[in-house]
């Protein structure tokens, strides 16, 4: 177990968390490496007829120790922007096992994407794929690309997540997808290498994923009738997880879906898992400020705040939240509140919790996706440190920035000299 208790302390692996605090302050992201390793190893298993490239969506996690571990079990990236790229490559991901997505790419990351030659740019317009060819045709380059297709299919998860709909601004209009393909093949700076769908995240049935892959191997099928050969199919990410009482479907399940649409087209599979790879990874350690009770209400303040751990304000997402150190007494009901000056700055409401006092450890669970990766400098906090355990060792893979860091690059006006 990455995450239990030992005699009512909870220990990431070997590691003592309320030990860890003292040592590295709080708050605090923690990540177990053996968890990462498990959930990475389940798609590396479950994929494995396929000779898949398992390309980790960096967006999840992207501190460099969590991309290096999972580049060092054979992972590739998807990256979704210039700097993406550039940290994948750091942590020592290959080319050939990165493909680049996003709406917006920009002339330079094309450019960079087109230089390293990596494995698959997926466009996701018509005037993206003319720039790209007028970028590897200036470089002297034929870049790989794929199209991602907008299947029209309803992802069934949180409306800010869901990507594969008609009216999200994700993906060719399956409607244009094939005559694009014809224009790229036309393109002599392009070499078509695939086709790409993502079509949202915390994704809890399995059906909205068959449906698509269903649709893509359709497409697959008429491209080649046509005459255009696709090497590489690649199917996103978007495997939820469970935070609370959620029944996500196994690598296993997911593979067999796989196996069913896609099995007989003999292509090479390349997936984008982020949050089932990290989300359950990884916990975020916070203190107790202060607790007070209101008419209404009892609230446990705490120094993590929304800036390190967005999802509830953003996506009305439920974290399980344990005590460091348990005691075994009568549950209350709280509302766990961090210190930023917004309403919505809440990690939990009416939480049943043991009656944690100032001074004592929560445990934000399920915090390694999209938490660390989506945090601000907001109140000029900084961003909490990031710590890799590894059975009974741990080190800080990103420290805690001191004010002075966070106000390098910083500077006054030049006229404001004089105004003085
Ligand atoms: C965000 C994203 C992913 C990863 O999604 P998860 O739900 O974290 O698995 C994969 N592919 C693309 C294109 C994405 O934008």
């Amino acid at each position: 177990m990455a995450f239990h208790y030992q005699n009512g302390e909870l220990f990431a692996e070997q590691v003592n968390l309320e030990k860890l605090a003292q040592e590295v302050g709080t708050p605090f992201y923690c990540y177990s490496q053996r968890k990462l390793a498990d959930n990475f190893g389940a798609y590396m298993r479950a994929l494995a007829p396929f000779h898949p490239a398992v390309c980790y969506s960096v967006k999840a996690n992207a501190n460099l120790a969590v991309v290096r571990a999972i580049a060092a079990m054979g992972g590739g990236a998807d990256v979704v922007s210039g700097g993406e790229l550039y940290l994948a490559l750091k942590a020592g991901m290959t080319p050939d096992k990165i493909v680049f997505s996003g709406v917006g790419k920009t002339e330079a990351e094309l450019e960079a994407a087109v230089r390293h030659g990596i494995r698959q740019i997926n466009v996701e317009s018509a005037e993206e794929m003319q720039l790209l060819a007028q970028v590897a045709q200036r470089l002297g380059k034929r870049a790989n690309v794929a199209i991602r297709v907008n299947p029209d299919v309803d992802a069934l998860t949180h409306v800010k997540i869901t990507t594969g709909k008609k009216e999200n601004k994700f993906g060719v209009p399956w409607s244009e997808a094939r005559g694009l393909y014809h224009a790229a093949a036309q393109m002599p700076s392009l070499r078509v290498a695939g086709i790409a769908v993502h079509i949202g995240s915390q994704l809890l049935d399995l059906e909205p994923f068959r449906l698509a892959f269903t649709r893509i191997a359709a497409m697959t099928r008429q491209l080649e009738q046509d005459g255009i050969t696709l090497e590489n199919i690649d199917l996103g990410g978007g495997l939820g997880i469970n935070y609370n009482v959620e029944l996500p479907p196994t690598c296993h399940a997911y593979a067999q879906v796989v196996r069913e649409t896609l099995g007989d087209l003999n292509k090479n599979i390349i997936v984008e898992p982020g949050r089932s790879v990290v989300g359950t990874a990884g916990i975020l350690v916070t203190r107790v400020l202060y607790t007070k009770q209101t008419e209404q209400k009892r609230f446990i303040i705490v120094d993590a705040g929304m800036n390190d751990l967005i999802r509830p304000a953003m996506y009305d997402a439920w974290h399980s939240i344990l005590p460091v150190r348990r005691e075994g007494v009568a549950p209350v009901v709280a509302d766990i509140v961090g210190p930023i000056c917004e309403s919505g700055d809440v990690f939990a409401k009416d939480r049943i919790i043991e009656p944690v006092q100032s001074g004592r450890l929560l445990a934000i669970m399920c915090a390694g996706a999209y938490g660390e990766s989506m945090a601000s400098e907001y109140n000029f906090r900084p961003v909490p440190p990031e710590v890799l355990v590894y059975k009974d060792q741990y080190a800080v893979v990103r420290k805690r920035r001191t004010y002075d860091e966070m106000l390098q690059g910083q500077c006054i006006a030049p006229w404001a000299e004089e105004q003085a």
